[in-house]
């Protein structure tokens, strides 16, 4: 097991390479970020949490949000209509890449975790209006990340809705090509930005990790959802959680990685019951966090957690 000085040690050893990295200006909000922030926190499998660096530090989920919404998403239409809406492969591109989807012959997108396949899981999250939609995302991700005191941050929101044309196009584009169905490209932007636009801490990510390795299961021991779509989520997050990066990090790693443009990254590791969770929001050029790779590649080796 993991103390918070051998954690904090780690963090130490990687401060320097946030340097080599660079806060995401595509949205402005995030720009304003200061590149140096490095935390991280590990959830133990007696579900003891250890924090260390800037763990207390609030910053957006960002792309995060997209494993959390697909288990949402899986409870509210099932497994066999969420990949009516979606592929199951990773996609070779950039995350906010077109390319795929307009080659593809069914314009689907090719999974849940580029962009085009989390604009698509938000269209399929139940609710009346955007409103409910997005307050049923909140509360879920407040119940399975254990922490309710998780919030919108509105200036990053309205960076994201400003800026997002990128994925504006997308949606246009799914939507052109039939495959979004009836809902309004607008409203499921503005719950998508919503989503990206969350406020958590390492220690709320290591917890989400947590979740998703335990099969669904919370720390009292509720199941929140089955264990086969906690599986979903995890095996998607192996194979497609780092973008293009994806193959690399299973390899350097050893564990599912799922990173966000905000600097963190989450680690669940299956069969351990364990969480790993990293924020440093100076970015390489895939869009992760380049230090925050780094100490997971450490942590994978100290605490001997390579699943191969
Ligand atoms: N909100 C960001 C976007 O849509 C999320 C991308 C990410 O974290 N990789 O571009």
């Amino acid at each position: 097991m993991l103390n918070s000085k051998q954690l904090s040690d780690i963090i130490d050893k990687f401060k320097c390479i946030a340097a080599q990295g660079k806060v995401a200006d595509y949205i402005p909000e995030l720009s304003a970020v200061n590149p140096s922030y490095l935390g991280a926190a590990v959830v133990n499998s007696d579900g003891s949490l250890v924090t260390a660096g800037d763990s207390t530090v609030y910053f957006a989920i960002e792309s995060i949000s997209k494993p959390v919404v697909l288990a949402l998403a899986l409870m509210d239409n099932g497994e066999q209509e969420v990949f009516r809406h979606m592929h199951k492969e990773p996609s070779g591109e950039a995350f906010n890449s077109i390319k795929k989807l307009e080659t593809q012959a069914d314009h689907l997108p090719c999974n849940p975790y580029i962009n085009a396949g989390a604009i698509m899981t938000t269209s399929l999250i139940k609710g009346n209006n955007p409103d409910e939609v997005f307050q049923r995302i909140i509360d879920f991700m407040k119940k399975i990340s254990e922490d309710n005191i998780l919030t919108l941050d509105t200036h990053t929101y309205l960076s994201e809705k400003s800026t997002g044309d990128t994925n504006r196009g997308l949606a246009y584009y799914m939507k052109g090509q039939g495959v979004l169905g009836h809902s309004v490209v607008e409203d499921v932007l503005d719950v998508y930005f919503r989503q990206c636009s969350i406020m958590v801490t390492v220690a709320s990510l290591a917890k989400i990790a947590r979740f998703f390795a335990s099969g669904g299961i919370l720390t009292n021991g509720e199941r929140v959802i089955p264990e086969r779509y906690a599986k979903i989520v995890t095996g998607l997050i192996a194979t497609c959680g780092m973008y293009n990066q994806s193959g690399e990090f299973l390899d350097d790693v050893g564990l599912p990685g799922k990173s966000g443009v905000g600097g963190g990254i989450i680690c669940p590791v299956p069969g351990k019951n364990m969480g790993l969770a990293v924020f440093g929001p100076a970015l390489d050029s895939e869009g992760n966090s380049i230090a925050g790779i780094e100490i997971l590649k450490e942590l994978s080796k100290t605490l001997k957690l390579n699943m191969f």
